[in-house]
């Protein structure tokens, strides 16, 4: 392959600049947690603790919703971690009702970098943060994405939505810094269209990326279209990363097929920054040096065995300014007791099932997993795109995009078993031309609008 001379200048050029002018310390941060990875696990568990031990001291010391938990020095000195349970869980209303409480009285005014919640279900929560933070979310990335063969500077093609309202000069501006600064360019996510594919196609050979990164249903989407119309790369990607979105298998199976290479799923959020990454073998290591990660069970809130998927809390590690301890992202999940082959010792969760609002109740209290309906429309091939919304308990309404050539009676099978899976629940059927996506981008299959207790 010629040499990437972009990737060279990005390298050898763009960072040294902005570390040396801007006091940019991403790459080091990157090589440290690079190093973390091949501590020992007691080594390892040691800088988590000391971490974590820093940050609950200055909680008490210097966050105002957190100060009543001064009692609490003692255990936090002893043991970091059984005394980070002793704090409460925070769910996002709480956060934002008495958001200012949870801005350190250390926090330098100017140094605040703004940020906001996904916010697919409910209204996107403010929160600040700083560079220090946002530096370790994108060292914990690359670090990820060095586990397979990607650097800072490899050249990306990303389906991605775009970033802003933006005007023409403001977008093309902003194209040009990403080819030229980042080495990647954009395909919209938002409007992928079948007729436009293969100048999509031309425009990834012509590009000759490293890897695709995008959100799963908008590269699932893709790659479906690839498959219809036979269309190939024709080169070898190091990978196609998957963010933003739970990975279905289903949907990593269809992405694999069509662009042929590994498919790496990357767990984050906005809020949490990178949870977890995917390894060679195939396990979600999550990054331990930023996060530390708990799962409780949802009713009781105690601690769930390994293996036992519960709600996903996330205590920040880096974040002094504005610190949520134990926070509710919003996501159910497993941790992990074995150590993968790959040899590191970075721990590892069971699986990811995505956003607790996935979860569907029947009439009679029964919770079904959106996954469900997944699994079904990956079997019925008529099927192409489809919403379910439950409304509440008695009532929700599916809407279906067909695919070319359906066939009814798979249509027909596909409600037929959606309505068994919420027996009792009126079930309104819409076929669709398209379903319009969500406002942060991402397709939501499955939407569940009132509380779940
Ligand atoms: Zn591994």
């Amino acid at each position: 392959m010629v040499m990437d001379k972009v990737k060279w200048i990005i390298e050898k050029g763009v960072y040294p600049y902005m570390e040396k002018r801007r006091g940019n310390l991403i790459r080091q941060k990157t090589a440290e947690l690079k190093s973390d990875q091949h501590l020992t696990s007691v080594e390892s568990n040691e800088i988590r603790k000391k971490k974590l031990q820093d940050l609950l001291l200055h909680c008490i010391e210097s966050v105002p919703a957190y100060e009543e938990y001064r009692s609490l020095e003692e255990v936090i000195k002893a043991d970091p971690f059984s005394a980070l349970r002793k704090f409460p869980i925070l769910t996002k209303s709480t956060f934002k009702e008495s958001f200012s409480s949870y801005l350190s009285r250390e926090a330098d005014s100017n140094a605040l970098i703004e940020n906001y919640t996904g916010g697919s279900t409910s209204e996107p929560v403010k929160f600040y943060m700083d560079r220090h933070t946002v530096e370790y979310y994108e060292a914990a990335r690359w670090r990820g994405l060095s586990w397979w063969g990607i650097t800072q500077g490899s050249r990306s093609v990303m389906l991605w939505g775009n970033p802003l309202e933006l005007n023409k000069y403001e977008a093309k501006k902003y194209s040009l810094k990403e080819r030229w600064l980042k080495n990647r360019i954009i395909i919209p996510a938002y409007s992928i269209r079948a007729e436009e594919m293969e100048g999509y196609i031309r425009t990834i050979r012509r590009f000759s990326p490293e890897y695709v990164y995008g959100y799963a249903s908008a590269l699932t989407i893709f790659s479906e279209l690839m498959l219809d119309k036979g269309l190939a790369l024709g080169f070898d990607l190091k990978a196609v990363v998957s963010t933003a979105e739970t990975l279905h298998d289903f949907q990593r199976e269809i992405i694999e097929t069509a662009f042929g290479c590994p498919v790496v799923n990357e767990y984050g959020a906005r809020d949490g920054g990178i949870i977890a990454y995917q390894c060679r073998e195939g396990s979600m290591h999550i990054s331990a040096e930023n996060t530390v990660v708990e799962v409780v069970d949802p009713v009781t809130f105690e601690p769930m065995s390994a293996g036992e998927s519960g709600i996903l809390l996330t205590t920040d590690l880096n974040n002094f300014v504005m610190p949520r301890l134990r926070y509710r992202i919003g996501d159910r999940a497993a941790l992990s007791e074995r150590s993968c082959p790959c040899g590191m010792v970075l721990p590892v969760m069971e699986k990811i099932d995505g956003r607790e609002d996935d979860m569907f109740v029947t009439i009679d209290g029964k919770y079904i997993h959106g996954h469900a309906f997944n699994h079904l429309s990956r079997r019925t091939r008529s099927v192409r795109k489809f919403q379910i919304v439950q409304e509440s308990p008695s009532y929700a309404s599916l809407s279906i995009v067909t695919e070319a050539g359906f066939e009814q009676n798979e249509i027909d099978e596909f409600i037929e078993k959606a309505r068994h899976l919420l027996p009792g629940t009126k079930i309104d059927v819409n076929i669709v031309e398209d379903i319009p996506i969500s406002g942060s981008g991402k397709h939501r299959y499955t939407i569940r609008n009132f509380p779940l207790r």
